[in-house]
């Protein structure tokens, strides 16, 4: 097969895993407006690591559900690997989601009335994979394989983070939007799901986080920060 492309145009070619155009997304309560989002462009490339931060009401939580297609902005555009998710019946935006995506939001990803391990075999099974293996690989990756018979409102916190994570990881998604992932586990656990996140980056995953850790932010290939809705400054 021959390239029509030289290799500098090929690696400006490269179609990025996550890529957020001119964000804007406006809640109306009464007559107050609130502009959490305000025109938010930024892209993650598939091999990298990108960390949001930002003071609490920055917007981060918004334009986290608006590129997981959770919530859809009130202008611009989100593309998920080159394929609109935006302007999308739930439909599609579902279908693509479940391909490409591994979400794990602060509000949680983990079914109270399932065990942790049906929880992370609903995943797998909504992602139109089988393989039964892997449930149990993806619970001792995360280090909860013992408590994989226990259901949500029975975990510490820092449990339910890692089975939030097993549930988001089990597909093995190109992609991993991850909100406060370490927001309440200790030290040693948060090394751990770093770990994952730098093993999902080496096999050429795609990883955006919000994150007030900073060993997260700088073990991160870019950082982004946010204020009242807008992008600050460059990353790092
Ligand atoms: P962060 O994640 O940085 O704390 P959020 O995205 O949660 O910020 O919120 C951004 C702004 O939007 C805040 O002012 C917040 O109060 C407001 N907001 C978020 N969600 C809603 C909602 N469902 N209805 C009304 N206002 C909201």
């Amino acid at each position: 097969m021959t390239s029509p492309a030289g290799s500098s145009a090929l690696a400006s070619a490269v179609t990025p895993a996550i890529e957020a155009r001119e964000l804007y997304r406006f809640y109306h309560i009464g007559d107050d407006e609130t502009q959490a989002l305000r025109g938010v462009s930024m892209e993650v490339n598939p091999g990298e690591i990108v960390a949001v931060v930002g003071p609490s009401g920055s917007g981060k939580s918004t334009l986290m559900a608006c590129i997981a297609g959770l919530d859809e902005p009130d202008g611009g555009f989100v593309y998920i690997n080159g394929e609109r998710l935006t302007r999308r019946d739930e439909k599609a935006r579902a279908s693509l989601r479940a391909r490409s995506i591994g979400i794990l939001l602060q509000s949680g990803n983990l079914f109270d009335h399932l065990t942790v391990r049906q929880n992370v075999r609903l995943k797998m099974d909504l992602a139109g994979q089988v393989d039964v293996a892997r449930v149990g690989e993806v619970l001792e990756l995360v280090g909860i394989r013992k408590r994989g018979d226990a259901y949500p409102p029975h975990l510490s916190g820092g449990e339910a983070s890692r089975a939030g994570l097993a549930v988001a990881l089990a597909p093995r998604p190109p992609i991993i939007i991850a909100d406060e992932p370490t927001g309440e586990v200790d030290s040693e656990t948060e090394q751990r799901i770093l770990a994952l996140f730098e093993d999902h980056r080496k096999r050429g995953g795609a990883v955006l986080i919000v994150t007030h850790s900073e060993a997260i932010a700088e073990r991160a290939d870019r950082v982004i920060y946010i204020e009242d809705g807008k992008i600050l400054k460059a990353p790092k």
